[in-house]
């Protein structure tokens, strides 16, 4: 048990929460963090996986949004290079739905409005025979280039979360608070273990980064005032299919409703087609529709020379975001920005008052810089805080030398030479500099214990377990690694046969 009362509790395991918490406990803050289920078990683990401005929000004149997410682009490339890295999107001509004058407009302001330094600047392809347009049907002649960066966005959030224990500070996964009071200036917050064992910590402030679930929570901390911010739940699905080209770039494809899709090469055997966007009251279990299967589909197959039929489909997931209720009736004009609405007891801002930030809507591309800013309005009543930290500090894993993924490979491949390569490129993705700690003194496959195929053997599994927070096999074969995707019920069986047997 903690004696003293933590500076902060953060509620939510998601990238906010996990980016808040690392933020603080770098500043010097008792920090911890509860996670009613896994680290990402929400809509962290089911975004696109973009690092992106999001060209799209310009004509909703969203340009702080765009801005700031380009300026993080940069940060990201920089301080999670084994996790984040640039991405080409081939945009084809459809001169009925965008002018080209338009796109060219778009793409000036894109380039210009973040402070890109590292990633090219957009161009204009003749996409007749050009690789450009590999696995396009021929009619698109021509197109539009530009970069974007693509993150395994499960992992980002471990990431944040061994950065937070790093700096002193408690993860806890699978532990609900399920209730919080006000008491003498301090917060008496009730948790609730995933077994059923209850216990209540103290804090001084609060940060509810619950994601769907934010509203919730702030009505059952603050049960006096319920109705203040407002959360839309929009559901966004993603299909994904055999890779429909061997090229590198993605596409991002328009609908004759403006709305556009992304597809993206995914886990090198597979692309990733998605979003959509659907207003839910269900923000607990979101599941596809056939009717967003169909949509997703039917748009692939305006631009695929091959067409999708449902029978590709060989994944799903859906997500909902938590987006802040800004009015707009149409679900893919609501905000993608984010709000911070604090709620103090009354008096100048300072030490036992109590406070609880709650956020609304947000980004993981604006993670690190939405913490900035939620410390920044919990300063005044946490006078410890040291200054802010994050701009350029390595994430755990992301200290690669000359940020430089090949050469990080190549180095692996030179220490470990009796391991197979596809192997250590799977495992110097996932850990970056870290896969030393996975991969120890290793030197041939058998060292490494029993093999589940999709490279995962027993010896990352017990790292995952033992460095990662990862308890079941759905935490490492779909959030801690992808390897369930290609992996076989037999093999997938055979991880989770061999976690139960580890407990
Ligand atoms: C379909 C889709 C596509 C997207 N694509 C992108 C993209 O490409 N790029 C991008 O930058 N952003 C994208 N986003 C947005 C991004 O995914 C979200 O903004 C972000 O993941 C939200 O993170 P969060 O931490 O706020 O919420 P979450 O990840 O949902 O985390 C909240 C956590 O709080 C926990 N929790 C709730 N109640 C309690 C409680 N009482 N006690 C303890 N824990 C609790 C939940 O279990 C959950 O893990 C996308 C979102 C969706 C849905």
């Amino acid at each position: 048990m903690h004696s003293s009362p933590y500076d902060l509790l953060v509620i939510g395991g998601g990238i906010n929460g996990a980016g808040i918490a690392r933020d603080a406990a770098g500043r010097g803050l008792s920090v911890l963090l509860a996670e009613q289920d896994d680290l990402a078990a929400a809509t962290s683990q089911w975004s696109t996986k973009l690092i992106h401005g999001g060209l799209r929000y310009l004509e909703y004149y969203e340009f702080r949004l765009v801005a700031e997410s380009l300026a993080e682009r940069e940060v990201l490339l920089a301080t999670a290079p084994h996790l984040v890295e640039p991405l080409a999107f081939v945009l084809p001509h459809e001169p009925h739905l965008r002018p080209a004058w338009m796109i060219r407009t778009g793409l000036f302001l894109y380039d210009h409005i973040g402070g890109r330094r590292t990633l090219p600047k957009s161009f204009g392809v003749d996409l007749a025979g050009s690789r450009w347009s590999a696995g396009l049907k021929p009619r698109f002649r021509k197109g539009f280039v530009y970069a974007d960066a693509r993150v395994d966005d499960a992992r980002l959030v471990v990431a944040n979360a061994l950065d937070i224990a790093a700096h002193g500070g408690e993860v806890r996964t699978r532990t609900r608070v399920t209730g919080a009071r006000r008491d003498g200036g301090l917060w008496r917050v009730a948790l609730r273990t995933a077994d059923g064992a209850a216990s209540e910590i103290v804090a001084r402030a609060i940060v509810n980064a619950a994601g769907p679930w934010v509203k919730h929570v702030l009505d059952s901390v603050r049960p006096e005032q319920p109705g203040e911010g407002s959360v839309r739940h929009v559901k966004g699905s993603h299909i994904v299919v055999p890779r429909v080209h061997a090229e590198a770039h993605a596409y991002i494809l328009q609908n004759a409703d403006k709305r556009i899709v992304f597809v993206i090469p995914f886990e090198s055997d597979y692309s990733l087609i998605g979003t959509t966007d659907v207003p839910v009251d269900d923000y607990e279990h979101p599941e596809i529709s056939a009717d967003e299967v169909d949509y997703l589909i039917k748009l692939a197959n305006a631009y695929l020379d091959r067409p999708l039929t449902t029978s590709d489909v060989v994944w799903t997931y859906s997500g909902v975001r938590p987006l802040y209720d800004d009015g707009s009736s149409d679900p893919s004009a609501i905000t993608r920005d984010y709000v911070l609405k604090l709620d103090a007891l009354p008096g100048a801002p300072g030490p036992e008052r109590a406070p609880v930030l709650s956020l609304f809507g947000g980004k993981i591309t604006t993670y690190r810089k939405l913490a900035e800013h939620a410390l920044a309005e919990l300063a005044p009543y946490l006078p410890a805080m040291k200054p802010a930290w994050t701009q350029a500090a390595p994430l755990p894993g992301g200290d690669l030398p000359g940020r430089d993924r090949n050469a990080w490979f190549a180095e692996l491949c030179r220490r470990y030479p009796q391991l197979p390569a596809p192997l250590l490129r799977a495992i110097g993705t996932r850990h970056g500099t870290r896969a030393i700690a996975v991969l120890g003194d290793a030197k041939t496959p058998a060292d490494l214990g029993r093999d589940f195929g999709a490279h995962l053997t027993a010896r990352e599994v017990d790292y995952l377990v033992a460095e990662e927070w990862a308890r079941t096999a759905d935490d490492v074969l779909w959030r801690r690694t992808k390897c369930g995707l290609p992996m076989s019920p037999a093999q997938r069986d055979a991880v989770a046969g061999y976690m139960a047997g580890r407990a």
